[in-house]
């Protein structure tokens, strides 16, 4: 029987996360390995008042409700009575039947990390909440309102917890509601809560495939309900509910369209993240403490001499170069082409769930073929060389799916030549990569159209131009993920040959992908190289020597462009050699000398940016070992906060 004492805490223990959800709850526990007896106890999302216990056995999660009884006390279905869940615990540790496996090894949380109690609200800021309101409330005593009254005064402080909320917008207007999504950016899940006009309802307004969805939220006999749905207690209880169940609505909710009135850094973590606060603390953690051991015990290798700044050193095994060519190949006037910038229209979108669209139409549409139909046009994105992008809309079955449209220019139709976007769809057509834009498919209209993924937030240079506040960490995370899209072509025999940062396309501000396969070329099965037959209009800044001298490209020279892309990024969106032309750069690479260091660029960065322009083709990184260099750098600069 359980014993008299009044009952442990269970916000007290480390193994207590607060309400997250069963698949939360297995997220965390096989991150930390799935050990057998590893478990974890949280509080169930409904009812109120009752708890939950996850816990490891052969690899899998096991879940048992400890339910609460009528009297006060909790037990498992089937199991004895204990005063609260903690004293259930102790007692199957030493007791074999009762779990599949004993509680033998708890899985505390991370010192940073809080019990979740609603999303946005830690159990720490809920208890003091109760604890004012259980202040307020005359002839109870403290340890009765916090102890067998809890749950109604759960109940009683949760009413007006939406006050509170980033998500609650009080009384504005359905088109104020639509205008301040917009504002913030769609993506599927963003959502605001606004009371109606009536004063006594409310209504969600939720963002899906681009466009706002309103649902009104209905009170009756005290409780809240959306159409069709489970009633609440409370206003910030459904809104967790359909956190974590899309049950009806267009999604699931993810993050919260912030009322002006709010700080927005006091919800950062829950405004930052689609998924739990609880998961990403937890991966943060586990990242915090996987960078404290690198940094406690320093790898055993000489520290790292100081890079080769400016001129190369005497005395190198330089190669005697060839006189530089009478008639250099031509080089783009990068300067008046109309990259284009971001959209004006701020359209933000996950990247995780465009990315999963895409590869969902990828695995399932087998042709690449599309009807003029399918797809609809809106606003113009950008011009490039061969022609202009639109944004627009493509419908494939049940689906639509937001796109980027290039169109080939009326005037470079050549009707006895294939022409370049179909050189470039072909191209595009064999290439799968979270980090590489995807082709959609083709379309022959009036003008040949080539359908691709959107990048909403555009080149990465002009990106970069606008928000010169990014870290340092936050810039190398993208070009870390251009250099392993990279990793991926040069492993599959693919040469770019125009990698630049006007060729980084952003899906959101941390994911980026590679752009522009209109000069590219898969090599053959037997050649290590291409070998241009004439030389073109060619973006020389960007370009190895090899490939001015010899009209030779390999995965090493976009290798070399790859360096002069990272400098960009570095700086920026600085223009590479400034007003330098094609002749006078010739002759400062054959010099010996390299772009100079950009201002708030660390040593390790331009450290990598030289080694990619060794002169010796031989001498620079491959992609997949470029890869493990950016990646080890984020890392470190995550560590020094940078
Ligand atoms: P390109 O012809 O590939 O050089 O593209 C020209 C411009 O169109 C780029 O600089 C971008 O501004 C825009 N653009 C091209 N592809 C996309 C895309 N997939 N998503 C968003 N914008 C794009």
């Amino acid at each position: 029987m359980a014993s008299l004492a009044l009952p442990e805490k269970a916000s007290s223990a480390k193994f207590f996360y607060g309400r997250i959800t069963r698949d939360e709850a297995e997220i965390i526990l096989k991150e930390r390995g799935c050990n057998e007896g590893l478990y974890l106890l949280r509080e169930s999302i409904s009812p109120l008042g009752n708890y939950a216990i996850s816990i490891c056995h052969h690899n899998k999660v096991h879940h048992y409700i400890v339910e609460k009884q009528v009297d006060g006390t909790f037990m498992i279905p089937d199991g004895r009575r204990f005063q609260g869940p903690l004293e259930l615990i102790k007692f199957y540790q030493n007791n074999p039947d009762g779990f599949v496996t004993r509680p033998t090894a708890p899985c505390n949380r991370g010192s940073n990390q809080t019990p979740v109690a609603f999303r946005g609200m830690t159990y720490h800021d809920l208890e003091k909440e109760l604890m004012q309101r259980a202040k307020s409330i005359k002839n109870v005593r403290m340890d009765k309102a916090m102890g067998t009254m809890r749950d109604s005064l759960i109940k009683m402080v949760a009413k007006d917890l939406h006050l509170k909320m980033p998500w609650y917008h009080q009384r504005i207007s359905r088109e104020e509601a639509e205008v301040r999504l917009l504002k913030d950016g769609h993506q599927d899940g963003k959502f605001l809560v606004r009371e109606r006009d009536d004063h006594k309802s409310y209504a969600l307004t939720l963002s899906s495939k681009l466009c706002p969805k309103h649902y009104f939220i209905n009170i009756n006999a005290e409780k809240f309900s959306i159409e069709d749905g489970p009633k609440f207690e409370c206003l910030i209880m459904l809104i967790d509910h359909y956190h974590n169940k899309q049950d009806g609505l267009a999604c699931k909710l993810t993050r919260p369209v912030c009322c002006p009135k709010y700080d927005k850094d006091k919800f950062k973590s829950y405004i930052d993240n689609s998924t739990n606060n609880v998961l990403y603390q937890s991966l943060q953690n586990q990242r915090h403490s996987f960078m404290q051991s690198e940094f406690d015990d320093p790898p055993d290798v000489p520290a790292p001499s100081p890079p080769n700044m400016q001129r190369r050193q005497s005395g190198s095994s330089r190669r005697p170069l060839p006189p530089v060519p009478a008639r250099p190949p031509e080089e783009w006037d990068q300067d008046n082409l109309d990259l284009g910038a971001a959209p004006d229209i701020q359209i933000s979108i996950d990247g995780d769930n465009l990315e999963d669209e895409y590869v969902k139409v990828r695995r399932e549409s087998k042709r690449f073929q599309l009807n003029p139909s399918q797809i609809q046009l809106q606003d113009k994105l950008g011009s490039g060389q061969f022609g202009s992008v639109v944004k627009g809309v493509c419908f494939l079955g049940k689906k639509e799916i937001p796109v980027a449209i290039k169109t080939l220019k009326n005037e470079d139709y050549k009707p006895d030549q294939k022409p370049e976007i179909v050189r470039e769809a072909e191209v595009m057509q064999e290439l799968d990569h979270k980090h590489i834009v995807r082709m959609i498919g083709l379309c022959e209209a009036e003008n040949i159209m080539l359908v691709l993924e959107l990048a909403p937030l555009g080149p990465l240079n002009k990106y970069l131009v606008k928000n010169k506040d990014l870290k340092q960490s936050e810039v190398v995370l993208l070009m870390k993920q251009v250099a392993e899209g990279m990793t991926y072509l040069e492993a599959r025999k693919f040469v770019h040959r125009d990698l630049a940062a006007r060729n980084v396309l952003l899906v959101t501000e941390r994911f980026a992908k590679i752009s522009d396969f209109g000069m590219s070329k898969a090599l053959n099965r037997d050649s290590n190289y291409y070998e241009a037959s004439e030389a073109g209009k060619w973006p020389l800044k960007w370009y190895a020597p090899e490939c001015i001298y010899y009209f030779k490209f390999d995965s090493r020279s976009d290798v070399w462009s790859y360096g002069v892309t990272l400098w960009e990024a570095l700086s920026f969106g600085k223009k590479p050699y400034h007003k330098m032309k094609g002749q006078a750069i010739l002759e400062f690479l054959q010099d010996g000398r390299r772009l100079e260091k950009p201002e708030t660029c660390c040593d390790e960065a331009y450290e990598i940016m030289m080694e990619c322009w060794k002169f010796e083709k031989t001498h620079r990184p491959s992609f997949s070992q470029l890869s493990l260099k950016m990646k080890g750098l984020y890392e470190s600069l995550l560590a020094q906060r940078m």
